[in-house]
């Protein structure tokens, strides 16, 4: 170095192509929730019998309440639902689900599905942010073949 002022050229190195494929239980609930989801094209809650809140999914311990929740408690609950906030992304990320990268923008909804006492996050269609409202309505559209996971969801559509 001579101590003037160069434009240092940065340079990268290639680690090749990595494929990690690795699949994981989704447990008791989640697999009758994604079942359901599966064969009724419906929700699945759980309802608690100590405070009467209601999750979506189904899950083993209530979170307001710490109740053990059984199968009993389990609900049938709508495909409807409200848009209780959203997020129109617009940075490209790779969706873990798929592996792919996401085409931008797309719409990022917390819905609180009709009959449940929580929010459950999906893609909302439509990106036009002055067209979505916090409090409107959304229908889950499942996609034709459904395989008992999240992709079965494609998105919630805006119903009014
Ligand atoms: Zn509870």
């Amino acid at each position: 170095m001579t101590g003037e002022s160069k434009e240092i050229e940065l340079l990268t190195n290639d680690s090749g192509t990595l494929s990690m494929p690795y699949e994981w239980s989704i447990g008791k609930y989640g697999s009758l929730f994604f079942k359901y989801l599966r064969e009724k094209r419906r929700f699945l809650g759980i309802r608690c019998p100590r405070c009467g809140k209601v999750m979506v999914p189904p899950r083993r311990i209530c979170g307001p309440c710490f109740q053990d929740l059984g199968e009993k408690d389990i609900v049938e609950l709508s495909d409807t639902g409200t848009i209780m906030a959203f997020s129109v992304v617009n940075y490209p990320f790779i969706d873990p689900a798929t592996g792919l990268k996401r085409p931008i923008p797309y719409t990022y909804g917390y819905i609180n599905i009709d009959g449940s006492d929580n929010i459950f996050s999906h893609v909302i269609n439509g990106t036009d942010e002055t067209k979505i409202k916090v409090g409107m309505k959304v229908r889950a559209v499942f996609r034709e073949k459904m395989e008992g996971n999240i992709q079965d969801i494609k998105y919630f559509e805006i119903i009014r």
